[in-house]
């Protein structure tokens, strides 16, 4: 079973505020939510790209905010319902393109959870 490295959200919360509050662009949220449901976030998964702060130090990037739910799938392997709960905030977000199209959908939905498991950290 294939164990990502998190920590607890509280510990990371004002960054994380602050990250929200000063993101350009249109904002699902004006506070950190889960990024796979749009939940509660509990919380927070690692990158293996770092990100470079003051001084250009490599940092560690806390990458992904995830709910309690979210974070058992997650830790569980269980992909199917991690996709899922992705779909279904999909759906309730849905631009009307998206329904009645199916594998848009389905693209979607494996857009979404691409970079997770492609640059989230294993711990091994
Ligand atoms: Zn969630």
């Amino acid at each position: 079973m294939t164990k990502y490295l998190k920590d607890a959200f509280e510990k990371h919360r004002a960054r994380l505020e602050k990250s929200v509050r000063e993101r350009k662009g249109p904002k699902l949220a004006s506070v950190p939510v889960c990024d796979f449901c749009g939940g509660h976030p509990k919380w927070v998964y690692a990158a293996t790209r770092m990100s470079a702060e003051v001084g250009n130090l490599p940092v560690v990037n806390w990458r992904w905010c995830a709910c309690e739910l979210c974070s058992k799938a997650i830790d569980s392997d269980d992909r199917p319902a991690l996709e899922l709960r992705v779909e279904s905030r999909l759906r309730y977000l849905a631009p009307s393109w998206l329904i009645g199209h199916p594998l848009l959908l389905r693209r979607a939905v494996e857009f979404a959870l691409e970079d997770f498991y492609t640059y989230a950290m294993r711990e091994e």
